[in-house]
């Protein structure tokens, strides 16, 4: 049997009406086979990033223990955001919704289409916030730091 990975999934919109696609794509991660959700941080509100003129994003972080792997997890949340209208326009721009895996317990991966750790996982406080909500003790699986102390880095 495939090996049991605790995950951490981004989850963002900032176009629609966004806690509605937040509380549906949760429904969609819950339901994937092989997985179970088990922790779902709050929706915070955050001003978009990036150069495109845009409303501000919805973020927050659902955990995940599944049995998929690294690559099938990540074609399953590209496989979502197709199903709830995500229209890829341009990089950082507008979008309904954006599932990002952030993080693995104890796994690094680095291929063309999946980086885990979220390569910008450790400069987004957006990001930061909710994996912390729903994984206090996470660190990261490179060096072992703990992500609670980069995000109080950040804080300063
Ligand atoms: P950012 O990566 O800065 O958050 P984004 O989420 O807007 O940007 P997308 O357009 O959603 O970027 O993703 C583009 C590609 O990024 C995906 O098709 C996927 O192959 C790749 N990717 C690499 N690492 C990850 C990851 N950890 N989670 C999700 N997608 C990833
Ligand atoms: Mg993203
Ligand atoms: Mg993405």
């Amino acid at each position: 049997m495939a090996p049991f990975l605790d995950v951490v999934v981004g989850l963002g919109s900032n176009l629609g009406d966004r806690r509605r696609t937040l509380d549906v794509a949760l429904e969609h991660l819950g339901a994937l086979p092989e997985t179970r959700l088990v922790a779902a941080s709050g929706w915070g509100e955050t001003a978009p990033e990036g150069h495109v003129e845009q409303g501000p994003f919805l973020n927050g972080a659902a955990r995940l223990h599944t049995r998929l792997t690294p690559g099938a997890l990540l074609e399953a949340l590209l496989r979502i955001e197709a199903t709830m209208g995500r229209v890829r326009r341009e990089r950082w721009g507008p979008r309904t919704l954006d599932l990002d895996i952030l993080w693995i317990d104890g796994v690094v991966v680095a291929e063309h289409e999946l980086t885990v750790p979220h390569p910008r996982l450790r400069e987004r406080v957006f990001a930061l916030g909710p994996l912390l909500d729903v994984a206090p003790d996470a660190r990261d699986p490179r060096d072992g730091g703990r992500y609670a102390e980069v995000y109080a880095a950040l804080q300063r």
